[in-house]
């Protein structure tokens, strides 16, 4: 079996090391005798839906998202269909925001991609802080750190979990992230996946299935040292 990731534009998207979540999927990927590869796309580079099974969309300043906007408006159509086909997407902060409608910010509105039906807008202050939430589709709590100026309203949809500590979405809602299809989208930065390999794994089984149909769970891994930093950071801040 093998799994070909896309990591779009890490040339402008790539906040606090965004490219750990390559490595951590690769990684665990490799260990279990998968194949794994990662394919790279630049600004302009066209992208190859058809040949991909996870996509990485990092996070970036504002700046860098709207340099980005541009760049989204000639793969929306073949993205939307990737997505609507169930494709495994993963989108961090900044790439977070560009899967919605829109992300409004003071110095102008940024187009997203509209795969999924959310919108985000630029409130006062960031939102700056560890964060621990719960997500229904694990039963180890999710932790990460946030960092952002935008708030997120997701409409219907399905959040990625529920706030037990920090601010998420909007800082108000008491939830964070979306879940549509096989896309997730957080606020959760940079090592995401090597702290939560709970996520990682989750984004490997749905890959395989959609390529290959029904296949085994995923053989567990030692997992004891993300076991103890994730217990050590719920001990932290939940009290
Ligand atoms: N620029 C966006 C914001 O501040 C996202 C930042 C990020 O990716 N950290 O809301």
């Amino acid at each position: 079996m093998k799994i070909t990731i896309g990591h779009l534009y890490p040339d402008l998207l790539n906040l606090y090391g965004d490219r750990g979540n390559i490595a951590c999927l690769m990684k665990r990927c490799q260990w279990r005798g998968i194949e794994a590869e990662t394919i790279e796309f630049e600004s302009d580079d066209a992208i190859d839906f058809s040949k991909l099974d996870i996509v990485l969309l990092g996070g970036g300043s504002d700046r860098e998202q709207m340099l980005v906007c541009e760049k989204l408006k000639v793969i929306q159509k073949n993205f939307k269909a990737y997505v609507e086909d169930n494709g495994v997407v993963i989108a961090v902060c900044g790439g977070y925001q560009l899967l919605g409608n829109y992300y409004k910010t003071e110095e102008g509105t940024i187009e997203g991609l509209h795969l999924v039906d959310l919108y985000t807008e630029q409130g006062e202050g960031r939102l700056i802080d560890n964060i621990v939430i719960q997500s229904d589709l694990f039963e180890l709590p999710v932790v990460g750190f946030e960092n952002h100026g935008g708030r997120t309203y997701i409409n219907d949809n399905q959040p990625f979990g529920k706030v037990l500590y920090g601010s998420g979405n909007t800082g108000e809602s008491g939830y964070e992230g979306v879940v549509y299809k096989n896309v997730i989208g957080t606020y959760l930065h940079g090592p995401l996946l090597p702290k939560n390999p709970q996520v990682c794994d989750w984004l490997i089984q749905r890959a395989l299935e959609r390529k290959y149909g029904a296949v085994e769970p995923l053989a567990p891994l030692d997992d004891s040292w993300e076991l103890e930093a994730n217990a050590y950071i719920c001990n932290r801040f939940l009290k």
